[in-house]
């Protein structure tokens, strides 16, 4: 047993991907939307039994050790180290030996590592300081959530930063590591722009420490309000969502989740009861958040400050959100509020999330306010504004009915718009793709062949499977070659299992196989075996015979007599099996 053997026999495929995508179970296979392609079909499935997932989008396919490392964007065996640490596997020594060469990943863990132990000072910096406490205290913050966020306080001046030079010594880190990290910048001495601020740390998906928001407190601080991290490789605030990892299972549970722009708001939201809150990095929401959401969900709430850039933001995000499977609807706010201090003055989000309006809906009001006293051209601008967004919605029915709303509220003829979407659409096809993903329903249609082969796969382990050469032979490559290297293989270690079979084939061939496996039931294979076996045997009767004879002939110009017999023996039963008897009865 390799050290990859070992992983992948101590650690369900499915527990792995479930940190990343929703999987819902669909027969016997699993099913989500894939983290590696943006679509709006749920194409990503994953076999359980198999531990392998396939994606029937984009034919992305592999073990769990391959969905890390192209997740993580790491070499195999960076995965299987990132994958034994942060589940505690134990593997036997010699097989850890292998992992130690992985090294650039032990940068990004390091990384990973000095921003926790920042985090953990921040923490405990916080419990000395009565004023920063006080602060937090004011603005609502119970310590229970104080804690889940690891809220902390930078304290400022040169003593503070001596003392965190001091606590990350012990896991052998130095200033430098920390201006690497910009955390510390160097000026006339060594400083932090965090000083002073309540710190907010930063996790990703998996709950990694990555970078920090600092908020200022002190009566008159006149610096900026908040101060991030900036954008490293290791912290990309366009492909982070502040409390996810926190809100994960929420989210999967309601299957929706609760979106803002920052991260006060966010854990304001998860103080007051709505756990499946995350928010931004103060930055508006990017098209791959939404593709980061909708392997979570299928349906976001946005709430939003009622100020005009965050009536922007949303207008923006209408554009994008054709090409991810979720649900946009916003959530209005009352007053110009923003979300925590609505929350503060005891405010009732509830009845708020059950009228919110679809992202569209939201999009012609908002584009349609004051319509009556617009110039002209500003008319026209906005008619030319909301034609350029119907134009998006892939369903020609709600199209219409998007394109009657908007002619009530802006007192347009309908006929008017339909022609204006219409020159729309002319004028951008040549220049433009379709924006949005076509469904298709039945990607696959599974033949007589396909099922063969699956069941051979899926069986060998405890069926012979050389007895079938017929039939492996009239496949078409590469089905045929993967079989036959598969009769080789069992040959020279008859304990062969699927996934040591899989694992050395090429990439090709593995999505071959990947894709089949997961879609077939095994024990449904299993039951059917016969049938199948019969139906391909019927169907490529005339190719068994002429396959045969060959057979036959090079036996006999071979003077084995004994290979003819059993030839002209086999030929015989498979005859009455397939031609003779007859099933149907
Ligand atoms: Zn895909």
């Amino acid at each position: 047993m390799n050290l990859f053997d070992f992983i992948k026999s101590n650690l369900p495929i499915a527990d792995v991907i479930g940190e990343y995508v929703t999987l819902r179970a669909t027969g016997t296979y699993l099913k989500g939307s894939c983290p590696f392609h943006s679509e709006k079909t749920g194409s990503f499935t994953v076999s359980p039994h198999r531990d392998i997932f396939y994606c029937f989008g984009c034919h992305e396919s592999g073990d769990v050790i391959g969905f890390i490392a192209k997740l993580e964007n790491c070499t195999q065996i960076e995965a299987a180290k990132l994958l034994t640490e942060r589940y505690n596997l134990q593997p036997p020594e010699e097989l850890l030996k292998e992992v130690q060469s992985a090294a650039s990943i032990d940068k990004k863990k390091r990384y990973f590592l000095l921003c926790e132990l920042v985090a953990q000072w921040c923490q405990e910096s916080l419990k000395r300081s009565p004023q920063a406490l006080e602060y937090l205290k004011n603005r609502g913050f119970d310590e229970e959530t104080i804690t889940r966020y690891s809220i902390g306080y930078f304290p400022g001046g040169h003593k503070g930063i001596k003392s965190l030079i001091a606590y990350i010594q012990s896991e052998h880190f130095l200033a430098t590591d920390l201006i690497q990290a910009n955390i510390f910048q160097e000026g006339k001495t060594l400083y932090s722009p965090f000083e002073e601020r309540i710190i907010f740390p930063i996790q990703d998906n998996i709950g990694q420490f990555c970078g920090f928001g600092g908020r200022i407190f002190l009566p008159h601080d006149d610096r900026a309000k908040y101060y991030n991290s900036k954008e490293s490789p290791f912290f990309i605030k366009g492909s982070i969502l502040f409390g996810l990892d926190i809100a994960k299972r929420s989210i999967q549970k309601q299957n929706a989740v609760i979106l803002v722009e920052g991260y006060t708001d966010c854990i304001a939201l998860n103080q007051y009861g709505h756990k499946n809150s995350v928010a931004t990095l103060g930055t508006a929401c990017t098209p791959e958040h939404l593709a980061i959401l909708a392997r979570y969900a299928d349906q976001i709430y946005m709430l939003y400050d009622g100020d005009a850039a965050g009536q922007k933001a949303i207008v923006r995000l209408t554009e994008n959100c054709w090409n991810v499977n979720i649900e946009l609807k916003v959530v209005s706010l009352p007053n110009r509020e923003d979300p925590a201090s609505f929350l503060v003055q005891g405010g009732s989000l509830k009845p708020l999330i059950d009228q919110a309006s679809g992202i569209i809906d939201f999009f012609i009001q908002h584009s349609s306010e004051n319509f009556a006293q617009k110039t002209l051209k500003q008319k026209l601008e906005t008619v030319e504004k909301i034609i350029e967004i119907i134009r998006y919605i892939p369903d020609r029915l709600k199209r219409d009915m998007v394109l009657q709303e908007t002619a009530q509220a802006l007192n347009v003829p309908f006929d008017t718009l339909v022609k204006e979407l219409a020159s729309a659409n002319t004028q951008q096809r040549s220049i433009k793709q379709v924006p949005y993903e076509q469904k298709i329903d039945v990607p696959y249609i599974w033949t007589i062949e396909d099922k063969l082969f699956s069941a051979l796969i899926l069986l060998f382990e405890t069926v012979d499977i050389e007895k079938y050469s017929y039939a492996i032979e009239l496949l078409n490559a590469p089905l045929k070659d993967i079989l036959l290297l598969l009769i080789d293989k069992k040959k020279k270690n008859k304990q062969l299992k699927f996934t040591e079979f899989w694992s050395g084939l090429d990439k090709n061939d593995q999505q071959e196989v990947s894709k089949r496996v997961v879609r077939f039931n095994q024990d449904a294979l299993k039951e059917d075996f016969e049938f199948i076996i019969n139906k391909f045997g019927k169907k490529h009767w005339k190719n068994i015979i002429i396959n045969a004879k060959q057979h036959i002939k090079e036996a006999q110009e071979a003077n084995d007599s004994r290979r003819v017999k059993e030839l002209l023996k086999n030929i015989q039963t498979l005859k009455i099996k397939f031609i003779d008897t007859d099933y149907s009865n």
